[in-house]
């Protein structure tokens, strides 16, 4: 274990970025659009080299062997600099982390130092036409066959699908059971036989999402990763992971927070759109205090930030339209940041189902009767 301090760490990360960043991509959040694919790997291979891929991962699969703490320093100093802190998430806090907690060693062997040189890069195949909140729905099957299991079904609002080389799935491998018992979580080639990736188009007018198709797709059962039929306890790691993600994510919320107080300066605002513009900054400086305090570690207050955050973001969005007056109805970056607003407040699980989480986990209240 290095014993470089985070304060140590931070002017080190602070003083790589300020030399590199023209070499990054636009900041494009957790999930990398397509069309920057190519760009972004060449930047998770640059941050690789240089040291700064995985660094609460262990040293042996290609990690710095450092803290959560650093991690969440290199996040700040990457949103100061305005670059992505990493390829994607899916790969880099779903795939890995699942590995991680749950993978053989032959499995962790074969994926975590591929996946921060970036030669794995991976998509999130959990979401169904019929199950997305209620994701223990899913009707996906994966049945064995000798040294396979044999996958039919079909996937949907897969991020990135099609720039992928692995993907994370979870399929039904025992209908029979109680839902979420039935369920197992394997990694998927995505070059296998009998997968078809079907690009959707969104109201921004980008495809940033596709849809999946197994038609008799085998898959050695070398892949499956956990339990069989314990995936549902592999899943519900991931996504909190990812909730934790996205919480982190926004330690560099003070860069938002200036860009919305200058939606006020010199426009003559009424009365009703400084309240709102107020509230809004108000509510963003609550979220970064408790950024502060909640630090990288996934856990169940992150459904609050992820929640606060893609709310307010929400309506950061909505607000800077309204200003903007009908022109934002048109193009240009107000409208394409209103049509992409919603998708917030759904990915990683909707705001609704945040609420549910925070009131029975948190609040301790009744269960959501099933
Ligand atoms: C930007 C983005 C990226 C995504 N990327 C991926 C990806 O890479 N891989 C993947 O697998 N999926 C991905 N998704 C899909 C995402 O996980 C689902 O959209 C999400 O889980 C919601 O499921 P659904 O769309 O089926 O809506 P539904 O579950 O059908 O929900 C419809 C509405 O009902 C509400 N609702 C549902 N259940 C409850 C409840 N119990 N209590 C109160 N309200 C409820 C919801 O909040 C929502 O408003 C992505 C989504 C977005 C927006």
């Amino acid at each position: 274990m290095s014993t470089e301090s985070v304060d140590e760490f931070r002017v080190r990360a602070a003083a790589w970025l300020a030399e590199h960043r023209h070499y990054a991509p636009r900041d494009y959040g957790a999930i990398c659009p397509p069309d920057l694919i190519d760009a972004a790997v060449t930047w998770q291979q640059r941050i690789f080299h240089a040291g700064f891929a995985g660094l609460h991962w262990p040293v042996e699969h290609g990690g710095q062997g450092l803290s959560p703490a650093h991690h969440g320093a290199w996040v700040e100093e990457c949103a100061k600099a305005s670059v992505p802190p990493l390829l994607n998430m899916v790969g880099l806090v779903l795939a890995g982390g699942a590995v991680m907690a749950f993978g053989t060693d032959e499995q962790k062997r074969q994926h975590l130092h591929s996946t921060l040189t970036a030669d794995n890069v991976w998509c999130q195949l959990f979401s169904e036409p019929g199950a997305g909140s209620d994701l223990g729905s899913l009707s996906t099957r994966a049945e064995r066959d000798g040294d396979n299991f044999v996958i039919n079904g079909q996937k949907v609002w897969c991020s990135g699908g099609r720039c992928s080389n692995w993907g994370i799935l979870m399929a039904r491998t025992n209908p029979d059971a109680p839902k979420h018992e039935g369920i197992s979580f394997f990694l998927v080639p995505m070059d296998l036989p009998g997968i078809e990736v079907r690009p959707l188009r969104q109201m921004t007018g980008e495809s940033e999402f596709d849809e999946v198709f197994f038609t008799d797709v085998h898959l050695p059962t070398e892949h499956l990763i956990g339990p069989l039929h314990g995936g549902w306890g592999v899943g519900m790691a991931v996504l909190t992971n990812e909730r934790g993600h996205i919480g982190a994510s926004v330690i560099g919320l003070e860069r938002r927070l200036e860009s919305i107080a200058a939606l006020g300066r010199g426009r003559g605002l009424d009365s009703s759109r400084k309240d709102q513009l107020v509230s809004l900054l108000s509510l963003g400086t609550a979220f970064k205090a408790m950024a502060q305090t909640q630090g990288p570690v996934a856990s169940t207050a992150s459904s609050l930030m992820k929640l606060g955050i893609t709310e307010m973001m929400f309506g950061v969005a909505m607000l800077r339209g309204d200003i903007s007056g009908a022109d934002a109805m048109l193009e240009g970056s107000d409208a394409s940041g209103m049509l992409a607003a919603p998708g917030g407040r759904i990915a990683g699980g909707s705001s609704q189902v945040q609420r549910n989480i925070i009131g029975e986990r948190l609040l301790g209240l009744p269960r959501e009767p099933k």
